[in-house]
């Protein structure tokens, strides 16, 4: 039976033993700058797709949303004299940008993607259809979520949350080049300490900034983790999907008695390399 022929196929691609069997992986706009001032720096980009190679290899399915902070925000447009609306739909465009670069990066190493767009732009991309991605996904296709959820007044941490969220990914990992979550900004202050666990509650009494509130939020209802991880580190991503304690992780775990927040506290990991890693 053909249907039966395809399903086994999909179990063979998601065996037991992997730690999450769907992820979805924010990347920010600006991480794919390197070390320029703008744009995407070629090496960084394969880096990122290799590392992605390397965690699709093992039959985790991968969706991926990245921002378009190397090229353009939408809080920008008032400095260019442009209503907001307006830039933010040029925010959108220029994560499509990112998308495709990622994509081409991708394919060039092998990987089968599919990007698929908030906003419709037919000529490259497929339209976001939430079935047509989880068909994808199970075929074992990179998924690139591009435009970000296609609406205005919105970030990609949010589109990220949400696609998660419709998508059934077990966690959102927020790849960023910091390594994880700490006390306070470890570029002003010294002596932060990063943890290694947090929970969401205790990131809002703490005032910490993971994602934007609408992207956390959207997380915090619907129970769904978030690693925040250095991505720039090499085998990090891997690493994560291995089970192994990489950057910091916000849960609902431990949020239930103040027994099990006060252990929390005391876990806290000082952290003996720079926070910064570019
Ligand atoms: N944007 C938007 N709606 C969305 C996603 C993104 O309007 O659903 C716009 C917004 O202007 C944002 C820009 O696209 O500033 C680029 O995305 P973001 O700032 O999240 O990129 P990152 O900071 O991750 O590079």
């Amino acid at each position: 039976m053909p249907t039966l022929t395809k399903y086994k196929r999909v179990l063979r691609l998601t065996p037991r033993t992997l730690k999450y069997n769907r992820i979805l992986l924010k990347l920010s706009g600006e991480a794919l700058m390197g070390q320029q001032q703008y744009g995407i720096d070629a090496e960084r980009l394969m880096q990122y797709a290799e590392e992605i190679k390397a965690v699709a290899a093992t039959g985790t399915q991968v969706a991926v949303v990245i921002g378009g902070g190397n090229i353009f925000r939408g809080v920008q447009a008032e400095a260019f004299g442009l209503d907001r609306v307006q830039g933010d739909y040029m925010g959108m465009l220029a994560t499509v940008i990112n998308s495709m670069a990622l994509q081409s990066a991708l394919e060039k190493l092998g990987i089968p993607t599919r990007l698929l767009s908030g906003v419709t732009i037919q000529r490259v991309c497929e339209p976001y259809i939430r079935r047509r991605a989880l068909r994808h996904l199970e075929k074992g296709r990179v998924v690139i979520f591009g435009a970000g959820i296609g609406s205005p007044y919105f970030t990609t941490d949010s589109a990220a949350s949400l696609r998660a969220i419709e998508i059934e990914a077990d966690v959102v990992l927020k790849g960023t080049r910091v390594d994880g979550i700490y006390t306070a900004d470890p570029e002003k202050d010294p002596t932060a300490v990063r943890y290694s666990e947090i929970t969401f509650d205790e990131v809002m009494e703490k005032n910490l900034n993971v994602m934007d509130m609408t992207a956390f939020t959207l997380c915090k209802e619907n129970n769904l983790p978030i690693i925040v991880f250095d991505m720039n580190k090499e085998g990090n991503l891997q690493r994560l999907i291995e089970g192994e304690t990489v950057g910091t992780r916000v849960s609902m775990l431990g949020s239930t008695t103040s027994a099990t927040l006060d252990a929390k506290h005391s876990s806290l990991q000082p952290t003996t390399e720079h926070p910064l890693t570019n």
